[in-house]
């Protein structure tokens, strides 16, 4: 058999890729015409991997699948990468994309396309997945009858517009042309199983499409390991138990908000983070709520009843994998076929739904399961209508170089009043409690690549975090300071007020006396007779900050994704059209490219 040409000259090669060179020759040098073919496949689809940038400079082969994702908290992204995976393993070719980096030349390219987009707030889709959004529902919308496409749709069922973005992609695309591959799958908060069932799914169509037989493997995507970026030995299905160091109250004792700095140890863990990343809080519901719902069941706490297979008291069950809190309309829905109380059932009908939505408002399981107790069915039936707990994410509020072993938490305790009850959130009640010197939280990393510092040390940033959403900021510059990143540093901090709410007040000062902080604007909402927030100071400032980002500032927004977030990127427009004197059009482009270009980037629930 001749000696099939590798490249590089392997005399001239650093030692390791000498002998990378003379394996693979050894390697080739085994296989058919065939069985090259095959491997070329497998390696161009592997380059594909990595960031949607290198991905679409990706050879000008069409490749067999582009993966889209659009990810907001990071979920979307890290599934993706498990397809990708699963479809380098299988040697289907495949390119990766961000969808802030899909154009319309890359749709045209694509011939089997898979979606992976994630819904928020009230139907929306995530930042990163807009451009695409608008162009597949605009006027310039490409045609797509040569495509074939599968979307998988994350989302959370306490919202009514449950899985909506990944509905739409999914219409959309069909509208334009392109041909289903694959039923459209959707996922809730816990979409590790659904999300599995799809890639198997659309890696078999894959392997088909490409002419392949599927491995015999049952599950393609089970078997393949998450890739390094993401491992973890700590999951959110077995997470780290994190010895609590400090559990400090930030705002003055007479403020209105409860909010605490948590330290938390990782020492021993092996967990790595970066800043931007968020650590997810395995969620626990809090044994007299579980108890003071027991009272209204008709069952023995003791009940034996299953949660995945596996069987645990009915108590166990609702204190660790049941939400037992507010009601949504599915649950209600749920609840009210299997109590069969008439009243229930009147407000589900379909001239009821202003009322339904007024009842609901406040309402947790407890007052359902008081006010219209359940008869005559078993544990295991009620169990079955309940939502799985979902876990709570944190911005990580430090660096691990300034404090290495730790992770730091910036966390508001959630407590009001309604139907007479004090009510909690889940996971902040747990932190609030976690005081006492033995306390332990149960915790995983959750990696967010979409929040990152400028890979650049001597770029300036901006920083626009309002209450708790301050907590990255306080890593990003701790990060700053403990890498001596030359770039300089502004923060925009917003409050109730100066004297109970100012989190963090001594550090940033001492930050800014250590130079570490370049600048700080702050405003408090709650001192004079107007409201005074960060968007107020952004266009005070308007002609610094327009300075700023004319020499490349990074722009970063945590926060309030409701109210906050629309409101500033109003005013960093207008801040753009006046001082950049640009018109709407000039404005929408450049906002565009800036968050192309990873400069404007939210963290935003
Ligand atoms: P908060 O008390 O709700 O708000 C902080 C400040 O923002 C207050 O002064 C508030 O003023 C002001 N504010 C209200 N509406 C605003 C608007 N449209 N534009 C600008 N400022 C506005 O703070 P918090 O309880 O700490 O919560 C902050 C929010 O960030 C929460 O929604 C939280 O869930 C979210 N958060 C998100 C992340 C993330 O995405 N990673 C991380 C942390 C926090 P008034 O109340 O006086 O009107």
């Amino acid at each position: 058999m001749s000696e099939p040409a590798v490249a590089g000259p392997a005399a001239e090669a650093f030692p390791f890729e000498r002998t990378l060179a003379e394996e693979v020759r050894r390697l080739v040098g085994r296989l058919d015409a065939g069985q090259r073919a095959w491997l070329s496949g497998y390696l161009l689809g592997s380059i594909g991997m990595g960031s949607g940038a290198a991905a679409a400079a990706a050879p000008s082969v069409a490749p067999t699948a582009t993966i889209v994702y659009g990810s907001q908290s990071g979920n979307c992204e890290t599934l993706a990468k498990r397809l990708e995976e699963a479809l380098a393993a299988v040697g289907v070719t495949h390119v990766v994309l961000d969808m802030l980096d899909c154009r319309k030349a890359d749709l045209d390219r694509a011939r089997h396309l898979l979606v992976i987009v994630s819904t928020h707030g009230e139907g929306d889709p995530p930042d990163r997945a807009r451009p695409l959004y608008d162009l597949l529902h605009g006027r310039k919308a490409p045609k797509l009858t040569d495509l074939k496409y599968s979307v998988l749709a994350l989302g959370d069922s306490s919202y009514e517009q449950f899985c909506e973005t990944g509905r739409r992609f999914d219409a959309q695309l069909a509208a334009l042309g392109a041909k289903r591959l694959h039923e459209r799958v959707e996922c809730d908060v816990d979409f590790q199983d659904n999300a599995t069932r799809w890639i198997d799914a659309v890696v078999a169509q894959m392997v088909a499409a490409q002419g392949e037989a599927v491995p015999a493997a049952a599950s393609i995507a089970t078997h393949i390991r998450p890739s390094a970026t993401v491992a973890t030995a700590y999951t959110r299905k077995n997470p780290w138990q994190a010895p609590v160091l400090a559990n400090i109250r930030l705002t003055a004792r007479d403020s209105t908000k409860d909010v605490r700095h948590i330290e938390l140890s990782l020492e021993g863990a092996g967990i790595h983070y970066e800043v931007g990343d968020a650590l997810g809080v395995v969620p626990r519901n809090h044994e007299t709520e579980v108890a003071a719902l027991l009272e209204h069941l008709p069952f023995d706490a003791e009940s034996p009843v299953e949660v995945g297979g596996a069987s645990m008291s009915l108590r166990e069950a609702l204190t660790e994998h049941w939400d037992i809190g507010p009601v949504n309309r599915a649950l209600f829905e749920r609840y009210a076929a299997l109590s069969k109380h008439q009243a229930l059932s009147d407000l589900t009908q379909d001239n009821a739904k202003a009322q339904l939505e007024a009842f609901l408002r406040g309402t947790h399981l407890i007052d359902l399961v008081s006010d219209h107790p359940l008869e005559g069915i078993e544990a295991a039936e009620f169990v079955r209508i309940l939502r799985p707990l979902a876990p709570r994410l944190y911005s990580i509020a430090s660096s691990p170089h300034a404090t290495p072993d730790e992770v730091h938490l910036t966390v508001r305790i959630v407590t009001y009043e309604s139907r007479g009850r004090t009510r909690g959130g889940v996971v902040s009640t747990l932190l609030a409690g976690a005081t006492d010197a033995n306390a332990r939280v149960a915790v995983y990393p959750h990696r967010n690549a979409a929040f990152r510092l400028p890979a650049d040390p001597n770029a300036p940033i901006i920083m626009i975090g309002p209450g708790t959403g301050v907590a990255p900021f306080r890593a990003f510059i701790a990060e700053r300071e403990a890498l001596e990143a030359r770039g300089k540093n502004w923060l925009l901090f917003g409050d109730r007020t100066l004297r109970s709410d100012f989190l963090y007040q001594t550090e940033w000062l001492d930050w800014r006396k250590r130079g570490a902080l370049h600048r700080l604007d702050v405003a408090f909402s709650r001192e004079g007779n107007e409201k005074v927030y960060v968007q107020h100071r952004i266009r005070e400032h308007g002609a610094t900050f327009y300075a700023w980002l004319q020499e490349g500032a990074h722009i970063y927004v945590c926060g309030d994704a409701q109210q906050m977030a629309p409101d500033v990127d109003a005013a960093i427009r207008e801040v753009v059209r006046t001082h950049g004197a640009m018109n709407d059009e000039r404005v929408e482009e450049l906002m565009l490219n800036l968050q192309r270009e990873r400069r404007y980037q939210r963290d935003v629930y």
